[in-house]
């Protein structure tokens, strides 16, 4: 090891958004010493960078900071000093509660403060420290910028996050109470950001937010830029291949963003575009302000605009007073839009969320077994969109090795994983492939011929 380098584990719960901060939290810690490790035990900081969104997750946390403890007393009796930090939404919502449950946490960090670790570091070794505010200042313009070396280790794609917090109060969601309001960042900070990346070799971004087609930034000239406008000034990087955007919400999908999948060749068709029920009463007891009909005609309207678009939602059973009528609604909308792939959860009661305070909550064994009804429909959803891919030659970004040696591995624009044997010379570049089989959660093909006969042989390379 480098004299006076330390080593850093972070441990990413929950989101794309807390995958992107778990990036960036290292690039800041990078000018202070700190060296990313993928081994626990090695590690002089640990940090747990939690999700707060379902109750399980924040129990996971605790039950992983009982086992990071014993670690700490075990390197404190080889004479070794380890530092453990709760960062995330857990840290937000949580926040002293964090330090009186395990007393090995020396630091407590909200997503809106990970700029201020280095600072917060230096004071822990006096004593526990939290940090949950909600900053005046902006984090993003004191986070360090990782090197062109460290984004090519990232891969060739990467998350940039354009757009954060939540003004919408869905009555189940914690983000706006961890997250805070809603803010977008400038379009020209983010394009410098997305400059960077392409420079160093990415060539797909995606633009993260909690409800990122909310975008609403300054733009150039002082204009009010909506995530359209951003996302045409960003097809014009040089490098930039693909991009992609989420998690959107059904009422800020505006006839400009629609277009965009028209006309953006860069823009991949794929939208994750949650509906969470198909009852309109739980939907409008879950706030979400949008019917099961306003949804299926959104719908349409994506679809005429970019036909092969592939859908992706979140679905919530269980909500307080499903009946099983509001259920059935729900299995109908899933059968009638037909997605590519689907997230759902079981409702957990969050505490602060309006939801809490509902009664007729939904008996455990009910939403397992409604859950398991939804997953049957949209796993023979899944499997058929895959399926349909079989004999069709199709677009790949290679991102890395595959499963097994002599395979490269990418995905499809509708972001599937895809596999084939292939030159790892093909990481980082778009080719043609031919699908031949698929799984339920993947595709595997070979590179078009017309391809492979225009490429240098493997033994050239
Ligand atoms: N902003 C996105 C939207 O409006 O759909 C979703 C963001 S949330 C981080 C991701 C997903 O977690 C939600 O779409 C919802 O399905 C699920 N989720 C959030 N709170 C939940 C809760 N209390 N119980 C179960 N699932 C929940
Ligand atoms: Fe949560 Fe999404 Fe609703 Fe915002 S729009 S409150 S992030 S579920």
């Amino acid at each position: 090891m480098q004299a006076g380098v330390k080593k850093l584990f972070v441990k990413s719960y929950g989101c794309q958004m807390n995958a992107y901060d778990a990036a960036r939290m290292a690039d800041v810690l990078a000018p202070e010493g700190y060296a990313e490790t993928g081994v626990i035990e090695d590690a002089d900081l640990i940090v747990l960078n939690t999700c707060h969104i379902r109750e399980k997750a924040a129990d996971k946390v605790f039950s992983e900071l009982g086992k990071v403890r014993m670690l700490k007393e075990a390197r404190e009796a080889a004479g070794l000093t380890t530092t453990i930090a709760v960062a995330g939404c857990v840290a937000q919502a949580e926040g002293a509660e964090i330090l009186r449950k395990q007393r090995a946490v020396d630091l407590v960090v909200g997503p809106q403060s990970y700029h201020r670790l280095p600072e917060m570091l230096r004071q822990a070794a006096l004593g526990p420290v939290i940090d949950t505010d909600f900053p005046v200042e902006d984090k993003f313009d004191h986070l360090a910028q990782p090197s062109e070396e460290k984004i090519r280790q990232r891969g060739v794609t990467a998350f940039l996050t354009v757009q954060e917090g939540c003004d919408k109060f869905c009555a189940f969601c914690v983000v706006p109470y961890t997250r805070g309001a809603e803010t977008s960042r400038p379009a020209g900070k983010i394009l410098a950001e997305a400059e960077r990346l392409a420079r160093a070799g990415v060539r797909e971004i995606t633009l993260l937010g909690q409800n990122v087609n909310g975008y609403h930034g300054e733009g150039e000239g002082g204009k009010d830029w909506s995530l359209a406008d951003l996302l045409t000034r960003l097809s014009k990087v040089d490098g930039l291949a693909r991009q992609r955007y989420m998690t959107s919400h059904p009422n800020d999908m505006s006839e400009d963003l629609i277009r965009a999948h028209a006309e953006l060749p860069s823009l991949m068709p794929f939208l994750h575009l949650p509906v969470q029920s198909g009852s309109d009463r739980i939907l409008d007891a879950m706030n979400r302000r949008h019917t099961a009909a306003d949804y299926v005609r959104l719908v349409e309207r994506i679809r005429r605009a970019r036909p092969d678009i592939a859908l992706s939602s979140d679905f919530i059973v269980g909500f307080p007073g499903e009946t099983e009528a509001d259920f059935v609604a729900t299995l109908e909308l899933a059968r009638e839009i037909t997605f590519g792939s689907t997230f759902f959860f079981k409702y957990s009661s969050r505490p602060g969320t309006p939801g809490a305070d509902l009664e007729d909550q939904v008996a455990e064994e009910i939403k397992s077994e409604r859950l398991g009804r939804l997953q049957e429909v949209v796993e023979t959803q899944r499997r058929s969109f895959n399926s349909a891919l079989v004999g069709r030659t199709i677009d790949v970004l290679f991102e890395k090795k595959g499963r097994y040696p002599g395979q490269i591995a990418g995905k499809s624009p509708y972001l599937q994983p895809v596999q084939v044997d292939g030159p790892e010379t093909l990481i980082g570049q778009i080719a043609p492939v031919e699908i031949v089989e698929c799984s339920s959660n993947s595709l595997f093909g070979r590179l078009a011929e017309s391809f492979s006969q225009a490429q240098p042989t493997r033994e050239a390379n």
